[in-house]
């Protein structure tokens, strides 16, 4: 045997050695992580390639985590979807029941037919895992898959929520969903011994949805160790990469950077100064509170290799004067929550708009009323005044024949009833009060301009993102009245339905900048109840011009300020509170346009 032989028998040994000790770790790896052995050595992504955790060390922890409850708020495109996907069905395939929910059933189907069911086609371990599943099940929201089963349910349909029992939940942008009837999922846990939930999404608003329970969480955050002076810090972008200047405007720390100049911008320590590098391997999640239940990680893109630092500072810049570019940049880019002006309701803007009242027990009017259809009717009077709305009863009644008794004891000349679900009972309380009664469909693009009465004379149409934005605006500019107990009659509930809608921009699913604005669903009865009154009152003022054209109308205020005059002037006998009211509420008309808070 010559020198070269030995070599190569040596390097033969070695390589057996090497391969010998990969194959006990991985054996190792599939006994007490078996989502990380999936992710590495069964897994291929939708872009047929398998997971890297080179390019994705802060996945490592979230992939090893064991905690029963996790949340992920995070930016777009943080690899947090691809670590549900393969920890939800390495769950299943040990036998656990699995509950995937997403926003609605439409992303629901589109998640399962692209992602899902591609993998289960392509993916040779899955595949395997179908066919040794014991049922078959061809549907999209009931997949059997190794030893356990998996259903994909959208959170829009209450019955995907009743009487499946599960063992895992597992919610992807939680920010999108009905919150009535995801409540309901975690009944489904109730007799399992597992009881494992992992929730997920780009954040939108503060104490919401994601944020919400990641502020419950032990809040995790990516830190790094400055290599010049030791300090540990989190990876921020106004801490590390820029700074506000006396003008209020945002300067890179990075001086020297010039578009063109080849290289990214550098990021600086916040105590030396010195450049830090972003995509240190020894960068290390550090909670804030280490002893809460909920394991919580809050990922920017900053932490990932695929973006570059100018890409991120560009998104910034160039949505430095546009409220939903900003928002886009804070969600989807940091993963931060963002607050637009007048994005949602607050204890502290209804309180503005408190009078020194409480309800009536009945009113001369002229009234009109809002009725939000549910298990019970939420219902909404108001006494109107010129541009001013005061509340003077709001609470829930369980019959439809009850609001007859409401109409005649507040003197409503107009009232707005939901049309669904219980689409014949509203036609037929319409059809009972022909002359005041309408009901209303959410349809989407009509505004307030082209509502329109159609097929049943009755029957009105709108925008919801335009009432309810409508709504949002009465309230800023205080153009209508709560009474002073608003806060804790009706237990409390008013106040907290005004205050459930959040005003979201949801981005395109494929990260793109497109996208819309939407209120989000909820327990929100009286919110609704106010829109439907909103637009009887819009309603009146029809009403109003026929009655007067007919010679008809019985002489109350509302006639007697329709019949022209001073439309601006402060109207007589009102209450002093009222009229401070009214006053300032004038003042800002007068200076041009829409009342503004
Ligand atoms: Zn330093």
């Amino acid at each position: 045997m010559g020198r070269d032989d030995v070599l190569n028998e040596i390097f033969r040994i070695k390589q057996k050695m090497v391969d010998a000790q990969k194959r006990l770790l991985a054996a190792t790896l599939q006994q007490t992580n078996p989502t990380l052995y999936n992710a590495m050595f069964k897994h291929i992504s939708t872009r047929m390639q398998p997971m890297r955790f080179a390019d994705y060390h802060y996945l490592i922890d979230i992939y090893v985590d064991k905690r029963k409850r996790k949340c992920i708020k995070s930016s777009v495109q943080s690899g947090k979807t691809e670590y549900m996907v393969i920890d939800h069905l390495t769950k299943a395939e040990k036998g656990l029941a699995i509950l995937y929910v997403l926003p609605d059933n439409d992303l629901r189907n589109r998640f399962v037919k692209n992602r899902i069911e591609k993998m289960f086609t392509f993916v040779p371990f899955y595949r395997d895992q179908m066919m040794k599943a014991t049922g078959t099940s061809k549907t999209v929201g009931l997949k059997h898959y190794g030893l356990g089963t998996i259903v994909y349910a959208g959170s829009g349909s209450p019955n995907q929520f009743k009487e499946i029992p599960a063992d895992a939940i597992y919610a992807d942008e939680l920010d999108q969903f009905n919150f009535t009837n995801y409540a309901m999922a975690f009944d489904r846990l109730s007799s399992s011994p597992h009881k494992l939930i992992t929730e997920s999404a780009n954040p939108t608003v503060s104490d919401y949805g994601i944020d919400e329970v990641y502020q419950r969480s032990d809040k995790k955050f990516w830190h790094l160790k400055c290599p010049h002076c030791n300090q540990w810090q989190k990876i921020d972008f106004f801490t590390n990469i820029v700074y506000q200047d006396d003008d209020g405007g945002y300067m890179l720390y990075d001086a020297e950077w010039e578009e063109g100049c080849k290289r990214d911008i550098k990021v600086f320590c916040t105590k030396c100064m010195k450049p830090i590098n972003r995509l240190d391997p020894d960068a290390q999640w550090v909670a804030e509170y280490p002893h809460k239940d909920i394991s919580g990680y809050q990922i920017s893109k900053l932490f990932s290799p695929h973006n570059t630092v100018q890409e991120i500072f560009e998104a910034f810049s160039l949505a430095q004067k546009n409220q939903s570019k900003l928002q886009i940049f804070y969600n989807s880019d940091l993963g931060e929550c963002f607050e637009a002006e007048g994005s949602k309701l607050t204890h502290e803007i209804l309180n503005r708009v408190k009078g020194d009242y409480i309800f009536p027990k009945s009113s001369e009017g002229p009234c009109v009323m809002g009725i939000d259809v549910g298990s019970s009717l939420h219902v909404w009077i108001d006494r109107v005044w010129e541009e001013l709305e005061q509340l003077i009863w709001a609470g829930t009644v369980r019959e439809f024949e009850d609001i007859d008794e409401l109409i005649k004891r507040f003197n409503v000349k107009s009232f707005v009833i939901d049309a669904m679900p219980e689409t014949r009972k509203s036609n037929e309380l319409c059809d009972k009060w022909p002359m005041i009664g309408k009901s209303c469909r959410y349809v989407e693009g009509k505004t307030e301009e082209n509502m329109k009465e159609k097929k049943r004379a009755h029957e009105i149409q709108i925008d919801r993102l335009q009432i309810m934005d409508d709504v949002m605006d009465a309230f800023l500019s205080k153009a209508n009245m709560l009474p002073k107990n608003a806060d804790t009659i009706l237990k409390g509930a008013l106040y907290s339905q005004l205050c459930r809608p959040v005003r979201l921009f949801i981005a395109d699913k494929d990260g793109g900048g497109d996208g819309r604005f939407a209120y989000t669903k909820g327990e929100d009865h009286y919110y609704h109840a106010r829109v439907y009154a909103r637009l009887a009152r819009l309603q009146l003022r029809n009403f109003k011009f026929r009655s007067i054209k007919l010679g008809g109308g019985n002489g109350g205020d509302a006639n007697r300020s329709a019949t022209g005059g001073n439309r601006f002037a402060v109207p007589a006998n009102l209450p002093p509170h009222l009229k401070k009211l009214w006053e300032s509420q004038l003042a800002k008309m007068k200076d041009g346009g829409r009342p503004q808070s």
